[in-house]
């Protein structure tokens, strides 16, 4: 007999980072450590009962025109969504629809081949060099798609526009991702690409720079006709992705621009600071152009000193596969008090 199980999707979810029930130092998602600019409460605060009994509005178009005005684009070139996870999973499902494989990093976010096995999209993966840098050549030969994040997670590593150009003009026949989630920390940024190449879409989140990783707003940033093939398939999915108060949080953050800048400075601070003590502690990386250090010790095992961490409290995250990266951990940036507790703990699990 048949069983319905034949007929099931089935798939190998992504983990998400723990979220810990209890106080901890949470150093483990890529969390901002600062709250949002103050006029993103007052906005959310401002949202009226009778507009919640409403629909939100299903073209976003305060966000989108927010963040077309801070970009300098029209509102046509921008498409949002609930955390750039969604819109990356969309633009999956839209772009990359072909029999040719997609081609991304072999060390990268980990959700990507969780999304091509969802959408059944075949892909390859592309093998960064012993420096965790991505080997453009590779990415040369025709193919269906290709997603790279800017700078890489979890390595941190990050590459200039003039890379990324070379391969966008070289692939005229498919959509290039841009993955900019961490882009605001310290390196280019490919959106003015958008402007000369109709295949490039630029994907970018509130989740990290903007401290609203809670409000899951994402965005891209493409030419009309992309933008428009992906709301397309947005409004054959899901009409309604963004909720009234998250839409008004989101134009809040794009107004204060000052704080904005403060507290990336302040997390880039404590980044360059953090980098210093951990090379005292016997530990190497590659430099890190985002809001988290990807590390290894030199004699101690990256599994142990998780353990260690975490038994006093303090989270960071271990990926133990692949095996290439199962001696690292990719610590997110603090507050500068948590990041000297940091570092007087591991000198204790050090010594
Ligand atoms: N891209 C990369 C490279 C990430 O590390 C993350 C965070 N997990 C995301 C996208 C998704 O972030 P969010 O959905 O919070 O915007």
């Amino acid at each position: 007999m048949t069983s319905w199980k034949n007929n099931v999707r089935n798939v190998i979810p992504y983990t998400p980072g723990e979220q810990p029930k209890k106080k901890v130092i949470k150093l483990n998602t890529n969390e901002n450590p600062y709250p949002p600019s103050p006029l993103v409460g007052k906005a959310i605060s401002d949202v009226s009962m009778d507009s919640l009994r409403k629909y939100p509005d299903p073209n976003c178009s305060s966000l989108i025109s927010a963040i077309a005005k801070y970009h300098g684009f029209d509102d046509e070139n921008i498409f949002v969504g609930v955390g750039s996870d969604d819109v990356l999973a969309m633009s999956f499902l839209t772009f990359f629809n072909s029999d040719r494989p997609i081609f991304f990093p072999d060390i990268t976010y980990s959700f990507y081949d969780v999304w091509a096995d969802l959408f059944r999209i075949p892909y390859e993966t592309k093998a960064l060099d012993e420096d965790f840098k991505i080997v453009a050549s590779d990415y040369a030969s025709d193919c269906g798609g290709i997603v790279i994040p800017n700078p890489n997670a979890p390595t941190g590593v990050a590459e200039p526009v003039e890379f990324f150009e070379k391969i966008i003009s070289a692939h005229p026949e498919c959509v290039v991702i841009i993955d900019e989630a961490y882009v605001d920390f310290g390196s280019e940024s490919c959106i003015d690409l958008v402007r000369k190449y109709d295949n490039v879409l630029v994907v970018r989140t509130f989740s990290k720079s903007r401290s609203m990783a809670g409000s899951r707003i994402g965005y891209a940033v493409g030419s009309k006709e992309l933008i428009k093939y992906l709301s397309d398939c947005k409004f054959s999915f899901n009409s309604y992705t963004m909720d009234t108060v998250t839409l008004a949080a989101g134009v809040a953050s794009l107004e204060d621009d000052e704080y904005f800048k403060a507290r990336l400075a302040d997390v880039i601070n404590t980044r360059e600071w953090t980098k210093g003590q951990l090379e005292k502690l016997g530990f190497s990386f590659p430099d890190s152009k985002s809001n988290f250090i990807f590390a290894k010790h030199s004699s101690i095992p990256a599994s142990d000193i998780f353990e260690e961490l975490k038994k006093r409290d303090i989270y960071v995250r271990y990926f133990s596969k692949p095996e290439r990266i199962s001696n690292y951990l990719r610590i997110s940036i603090g507050t500068e008090e948590e990041m000297q507790q940091l570092i007087n703990t591991l000198k204790e699990i050090t010594n």
